[in-house]
């Protein structure tokens, strides 16, 4: 009897919600055989455990909308939707840490976080994505100069392993544990480790104020002498954005409205000092703030000193460019009609020399195939070597990773 046949009655003596795959379920163009969606770590674990017995290749799905990241996987036989494990198990405001499944849309845990005038200092997504799918792709967006990414904000991890053992890292203290940080590990590896079930996060009070400063400018000299005239400097911004060939570079600041107010003055001497004509001030974030740019997706990063010319080479290569100038990780995109694998080329080439990288993020499959899309990296044996001891039958999104990991 295939496996196919078995497969479904096998999955559902595991847990209540499993079912044949539709069309929509395609992971990157690949379709799984069924989905499953389970309601505990016991039920995901249930689930890993019977996929391990009969050799299925598992995806761990959230809302779904970046699962064209990376490299489409080998195989795909179950989808394990995250989606009913959606609750804020625990908010203790007082330790200023929360608790929450990894189906919880980041959207729902903030409205929570909020009540108490506290937040995850993680930055607006698209609505409904969730936590899960946020630490495996490890998606930051511009509050990340000031407050680090889930890889920072993350202090506990529950995972469930590929063979279905269920594995905890860390806790509600930061640091509580000694040892490796698995949560860490588990950030920006796309699922292939294991799946993420619940999450200790630390968190930040709201702040009571905030302004943004923006400038327009020409030319990326100017622009990368605005960045570093503010970065280099104590006004504590907490984020520093460029929007690029657009020319704007826009400065956040939060925190008190007394603290704001004079740091706002100091940022805006900053400013002018640094060659901007003219600064506007306004509480209401600009409309491109924290989106990434249209078509073809790049995630550039290099060190500060080199985002001037960044800038540049990207202007040249018809890139736009979006993203925090002050940490030095950015967001490119080109039309997929371009020349994307000569874009890529370049910018790559550009990135590694200013010791940071270039992946491309999205594209569609026809472009994706003309480009090396995680570029090299450093150490991949050693990734390789972690693989093989979480999921030595690589039955976690496979070939999904750097290297076809
Ligand atoms: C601050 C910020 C700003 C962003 N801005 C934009 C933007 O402007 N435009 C844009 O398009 N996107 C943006 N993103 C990206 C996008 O929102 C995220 O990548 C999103 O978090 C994906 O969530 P999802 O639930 O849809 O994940 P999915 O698409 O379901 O999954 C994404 C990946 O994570 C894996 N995964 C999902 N859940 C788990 C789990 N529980 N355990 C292990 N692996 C898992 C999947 O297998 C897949 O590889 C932003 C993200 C952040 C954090």
């Amino acid at each position: 009897m295939s496996v196919e046949t078995v497969a479904g009655p096998a999955l559902a003596s595991a847990c209540d919600d499993v079912r044949e795959a539709v069309d929509g379920d395609s992971v990157d163009g690949v379709p799984p055989g069924h989905v499953a969606r389970p309601a505990s770590t016991d039920e995901t674990a249930g689930l890993l455990r019977t996929a391990a017995e009969l050799d299925l290749a598992v995806v761990a799905r959230g809302a779904g909308t970046k699962l064209t990241w990376g490299t489409p996987p080998e195989r795909v036989d179950l989808v394990l939707d995250l989606s009913r494990m959606d609750a804020v198990l625990d908010h203790a405001a007082g330790d200023l840490v929360a608790v929450a499944q990894a189906g919880c849309p980041i959207d729902r845990l903030q409205e929570t976080l909020a009540a108490a005038g506290q937040r995850l200092a993680i930055d607006g997504t698209l609505p409904g994505t969730t936590l899960g799918g946020g630490i495996a792709t490890n998606s930051s967006g511009p509050r990340r100069m000031l407050n680090g990414t889930f890889r920072d904000l993350m202090i506990g991890t529950t995972v469930v392993r590929a063979d279905g053992v269920i594995a905890k890292s860390g806790g509600r203290v930061v640091k509580n544990v000694a040892g490796y940080d698995l949560g860490k590990l588990m950030t920006g590896s796309f699922g292939t480790l294991g799946v993420v079930t619940e999450a200790v996060f630390r968190l930040h009070p709201l702040p009571t104020a905030s302004q943004v400063l923006a400038v327009d400018v020409r030319d990326a000299t100017t622009a990368a002498a605005l960045v570093a005239a503010v970065v280099h400097s104590d006004v504590v911004p907490t984020a520093v954005e460029v929007d690029w060939p657009a020319g704007v570079v826009a400065v956040l600041l939060e925190g008190t409205e007394q603290g704001v107010d004079s740091r706002t003055a100091a940022t805006r001497t900053l400013l002018t000092g640094a060659g901007a004509s003219t600064v506007d001030i306004a509480e209401q974030l600009p409309p491109w703030w924290g989106h990434h740019p249209e078509g073809v997706l790049l995630k550039l990063t290099c060190s500060l000193s080199a985002v001037g010319g960044l800038l540049q080479e990207a202007a040249r290569q018809g890139v736009a460019v979006r993203g925090s100038a002050g940490a030095g990780v950015l967001y490119g995109g080109l039309p997929a009609d371009a020349e994307v694998a000569a874009a890529v080329t370049v910018l790559r080439a550009f990135c590694l020399a200013a010791g940071g990288s270039l992946v491309v993020l999205a594209a569609p499959a026809d472009v994706r195939s003309t480009v090396d899309v995680w570029g090299p990296v450093p150490a991949l044996e050693l990734m390789r070597a972690v693989k093989g001891q979480f999921d030595p039958h690589r039955r976690l999104s496979p070939g999904r990773f750097v290297g076809g990991i």
